[in-house]
């Protein structure tokens, strides 16, 4: 819940509305139970144990990565879906913990599941479960905090699912990131991962015009987008591009281009040519990222070699263009191999 929406449900049972910021407050430092509220009298506090409950997520596994530290979580919901659903195994989703010389960052999930279908991605094989709720976005956050008692200052929405095919409550747990009485994280240390749902991009320019955008392209051409992302057969190349720069007209800011090399898919010299054909001049950066392996998927991965050089050329071409970093795949918890496993 949001302050106001606490505020609220203070007046609902019978409190006075500043009770909901001081619930806002203590939900945002991860209070687990109603009994730590200290500032809450004691009759409040059995009040509330007797009609409420605090979600969020736990954790139910967590894997280290030796060489670089990367965490990855299986988190299983305490809200909303998990009560009504039989299996509860469906109901379990991923996030990742990484360390970056400007901070601890957090990959978090936005549904359980995927629709979108990308041929190449963990998170769409057996497709859309549910949305997760804002709560249990930010419960991850708090979690993977409680776990690895380390303070979370950046999150990228980049874990399993669409985020703009759960336009709402992703916006609504950006902005309880964000909020002066909760986390008071900055609309700068937010992420937000699309595969290219338009009329959303242009809502999220609107909406969060200081949030970083990145959208996944990984090809240029519409036949071969299609082929191994389907969405581009509703929202084509042309009008994602022109979305794209109509974003970065509006907000000034610079959009991030994925880029997953596939070998002998869309990592030739003419691949190449056509990146920078459409995107000079864009105000852009290219992250490349050699393609991680995902059994069922059958695509094999540019070597890193490869990823740097094409990397060196889209660079003096003037698209400023780096090879990500590949953290946690020891692990099953690089890009793209997120899934609901148990
Ligand atoms: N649905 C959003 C958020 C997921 S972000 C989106 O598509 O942007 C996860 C990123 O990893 C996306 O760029 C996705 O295309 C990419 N990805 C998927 N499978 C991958 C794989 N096997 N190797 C590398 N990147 C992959």
């Amino acid at each position: 819940m949001t302050i106001d929406e606490l505020k609220q449900f203070a007046v609902e049972i019978g409190e006075k509305p500043f009770r909901g910021k001081q619930l806002f407050i203590w939900l945002s430092r991860g209070a687990r139970s109603f009994d730590e509220m200290t500032d809450l009298p004691k009759s409040l506090r059995e009040k509330l144990a007797g009609c409420a409950r605090i979600g969020g997520c736990r954790a139910i596994k967590v894997q280290e990565d030796p060489e670089d530290g990367t965490r990855k979580f299986l988190f299983e919901a305490e809200t909303g879906g998990a009560a009504d659903n039989a299996d509860k195994r469906a109901d379990t989703f991923e996030g990742v913990f990484m360390k970056y010389s400007y901070g601890n960052s957090l990959c978090v999930s936005s549904q359980v599941g995927c629709r979108m279908g990308c041929r190449f991605c963990a998170s769409a094989l057996g497709g859309l479960v549910r949305n997760l709720e804002a709560g249990e976005m930010l419960g991850q956050v708090l979690e993977a905090e409680r776990v690895t008692g380390e303070k979370i200052n950046h999150i990228v929405i980049m874990g399993m699912g669409e985020p703009f095919d759960n336009y709402d409550n992703v916006a609504k747990f950006l902005r309880l990131l964000h909020d002066e009485d909760g986390r008071n994280m900055s609309w700068r240390g937010m992420t937000v991962s699309t595969c290219g749902i338009v009329p959303k991009i242009e809502q999220f320019a609107d909406d969060f015009p200081q949030v970083n955008l990145a959208i996944s392209l990984h090809r240029l051409t519409d036949e071969g987008r299609s082929a191994i992302m389907p969405v581009n057969r509703k929202y084509p190349l042309d009008e994602l591009l022109e979305a794209a720069r109509a974003y970065t007209e509006k907000t000034h800011r610079r959009i991030t281009f994925e880029y997953a090399l596939i070998e002998g898919e869309n990592d030739t010299d003419a691949d190449v040519d056509l990146m920078k054909k459409k995107l000079g001049g864009m105000l852009c950066h290219v992250n490349l990222i050699p393609l991680n392996k995902v059994d069922e998927t059958g695509f094999e991965g540019s070597s890193r070699n490869r990823a740097r050089e094409i990397a060196e050329t889209l660079d003096a071409a003037g698209i400023p263009a780096t090879v990500r970093r590949q953290l946690g795949s020891s692990i099953d918890g690089a890009c793209g191999q997120l899934r609901r496993t148990i």
